[in-house]
């Protein structure tokens, strides 16, 4: 658990700043809100594990943005693959879309192989997902089964590269989706071999 303490400077300024809002706004409290955490002078502090003191990590981790797998994604990460405080995470709009495209691989490749030179990582895992908006959503595909294929084969070619630029890295592929439930929405997550 991180503990979190905020640390107000320059109070003077923020009592001035917070009277007048309130002056102008109308509000009848002076209590704290969250977007008291926007304004200025105020340094957020929270504490991290000691193993954020080593210089490198085993992982490397390429996921979408998407926000409907965030929570899902660090939880996957953190507690079933086990890699709590040992990756670097880089989040890009379609997962490894661009680094298949040939038109970007290369810039893409560079930016994700920094992880592999500064941070030392030993092992890739690429996850991509159904429906992202990055391939046009799951409409594109025509059917469950070509987006299946396509998004395996995708993230197979991504494989490929990394292994002819790196070839003792272990990398590993999962295709996640959400899945209706009774009435919960679940994420899934598939490997890929
Ligand atoms: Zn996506």
């Amino acid at each position: 658990m991180h503990n979190l303490k905020l640390h107000r400077k320059g109070l003077l300024f923020y009592c001035v700043s917070a009277a007048l809002f309130c002056i102008s706004s109308g509000c009848a409290t002076s209590k704290s809100t969250l977007s008291d955490l926007l304004l200025d002078n105020q340094l957020i502090v929270t504490e991290v594990s000691q193993d954020a003191k080593r210089s490198d990590c085993d992982t490397l981790v390429i996921t979408c943005i998407d926000y409907r797998f965030a929570v899902e994604n660090q939880g996957f990460i953190n507690e079933t693959l086990g890699l709590k405080d040992n990756y670097d995470h880089i989040s890009i709009p379609g997962s490894i879309l661009n680094l298949i495209n040939p038109e970007t691989s290369d810039l893409v490749l560079s930016k994700f192989a920094l992880s592999v030179r500064i941070h030392l990582v030993k092992r890739i895992v690429m996850i991509s997902h159904k429906d992202c908006g990055g391939y046009g959503g799951s409409a594109a595909f025509g059917s469950e089964l070509a987006e299946h294929e396509t998004l395996c084969a995708d993230l197979r070619k991504a494989r490929d590269l990394f292994l002819e630029k790196y070839p003792t890295l272990e990398v590993n592929l999962f295709l996640e989706s959400l899945v209706q439930e009774g009435n919960e929405i679940k994420v899934h997550f598939e490997k890929i071999l």
